[in-house]
């Protein structure tokens, strides 16, 4: 008895100290700016990367100047040498969210919020306990294979900067439609990987003839990286073309799992028949382990969790054999992008590289999905040459832009990848386009920096509609 009592008194320690240590290590960010300066050109941007580097702050965005500026960090303390060596380079600039902290809690209380109303409206349901026939039944927003939705009379994006407005007007999809959620699952807030995995994990059970769960690797930490097969007939041979689709490759990108999420979604609609012409393979958090990290210690956390002898993590968009180690990299272990020691060093990207080879044959499209930019980025990243396949994936990337700017008035722009501004190397997409799927895009959702990373719950829907818009519009433009 005394011994039970003992071993639950150790047990009540053990957690208060992890509890006391986890709360500890949380990192804040009370006072932390972020500054908006703006690049005119290549060399500009290249000249404020430098003094980025050198002053020991932080750049701030995934691709960046996609609007004319790029996106600064820097802590309190710091205030007055960035703003001097701004001044000092006569490079404009302006403050663009005065503490990132306030940003951070008003992001997590409106997720609090926004999970709290799904699970009302699962209570509100009918007794079937089924929330996703309606939903699965929804949706017409999308003509089928065959016909070409574009507006064809649409202004080319010309990536005009509107990137300070929440721009929600103008929504083709109707208050009637309810893409919301998958089984109960709410689309519509951010979640951690236990809720994530979980609702992949009934997934094959909800819908045993058209998905089927893979686990294609495991992290430093031990998650499953799983892969989510969608068929028309799970029984029949596989032997249609894939379309590939991974998420969630940066941690702080939490936007991008979701719309992994809500693409899942939407190809279960069924009332399009994207599974008669493709088999669709998503990888809805890439990386699990950072992406738990950003929820419990570090919001902005962007590589994975491998410790790397002084430091911790490596960049996965950096790590594949694509030019590795050569630019837009640093091999300060501590830094953001930092590639690892040698191509494939890390679990993550090796998994997704195996699965890619398995299928190479069969993929007609790999998209990897990020934020922030609002962007449709063709390879090369490495180099300011095009591939020899840019024409067509040039015209794919323009009528899918056009679609993504069709669903919310959001403009988005495409382009080759090394033309925003930065080379930058070892990234999943070139390595797969020189893998030979010849449409290999990074897709860079929203915003253009307002929020940045910290995009609010409430945009969660109307950009994951926007991005699964240029998807559908890539994928019927393949099929003929
Ligand atoms: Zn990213």
């Amino acid at each position: 008895m005394r011994s039970q009592r003992c071993a639950r008194l150790q047990l009540l320690v053990m957690w208060l100290v992890t509890a006391a240590s986890t709360a500890e290590q949380r990192k804040t960010y009370d006072g932390h700016r972020v500054y908006d300066v703006a690049v005119a050109n290549r060399s500009q941007a290249s000249q404020i990367r430098q003094l980025v580097d050198d002053g020991g702050f932080e750049l701030w965005d995934d691709k960046g100047g996609s609007s004319g500026w790029l996106q600064v960090q820097v802590g309190p303390d710091d205030v007055p040498r960035l703003e001097s060596a701004l001044n000092t380079s006569e490079v404009p600039f302006r403050l663009r969210i005065a503490d990132v902290q306030s940003i951070i809690d008003s992001q997590q209380s409106e997720n609090e919020a926004h999970r709290a109303g799904g699970r009302a409206k699962d209570l509100l349901r009918d007794g079937s306990g089924n929330s996703s026939s309606r939903a699965m039944r929804k949706l017409n927003a999308f003509p089928g294979f065959g016909t070409n939705a574009d507006n064809r009379r649409g202004r080319l994006d010309s990536g005009s900067d509107r990137d300070g407005a929440e721009l929600e007007t103008n929504s083709i999809y109707d208050e009637e439609d309810d893409d919301s959620d998958i089984d109960g699952f709410n689309l519509g807030a951010y979640h951690r990987f236990s809720d994530i995995e979980a609702l992949l994990r009934r997934l094959p059970t909800r819908f045993p003839d058209h998905i089927t769960l893979h686990v294609i690797g495991r992290t430093h930490e031990g998650r499953p990286l799983y892969l989510v097969r969608l068929r028309e007939d799970v029984s029949a041979p596989a032997t249609k073309p894939v379309m590939w689709i991974d998420c969630g490759v940066h941690a702080r990108e939490w936007i991008s799992p979701a719309i992994c999420l809500y693409t899942i979604g939407r190809l279960l609609a069924g009332d399009q028949g994207w599974l008669t012409k493709y088999d669709w393979h998503l990888v809805p958090v890439m990386n699990p382990d950072g992406y738990e990290y950003s929820h419990t210690h570090d919001r902005l956390w962007r590589k994975n969790r491998r410790p790397v002898n002084y430091c911790t993590g490596v960049d996965l968009n950096r790590n594949f054999a694509a030019r590795w180690g050569t630019f837009g990299v640093t091999f300060l272990e501590c830094g953001l992008t930092f590639p690892g020691y040698r191509p494939f060093s890390e679990l993550e990207s090796r998994a997704v590289r195996d699965a890619v080879l398995r299928d190479r044959r069969r993929i007609a499209a790999f998209n990897s999905i990020h934020s922030y930019g609002q962007l449709w980025l063709l390879p090369y990243g490495y180099s300011w040459f095009a591939s020899k396949d840019i024409g067509r994936q040039r015209r794919v990337g323009r009528a899918a832009t056009r679609a993504m700017r069709a669903v919310n008035g959001v403009p988005y722009r495409y382009g080759i990848s090394s033309r925003v501004l930065y080379l930058d190397s070892g990234t999943s997409t070139d390595w797969a386009y020189r893998a030979g799927v010849r449409h290999s895009v990074a897709i860079e959702a929203r915003d253009k920096g307002f929020y940045g990373f910290l995009l609010p719950p409430r945009l969660i829907l109307p950009t994951a509609r926007e991005v699964w818009a240029g998807l559908a519009q890539q994928a019927r433009m393949l099929a003929r």
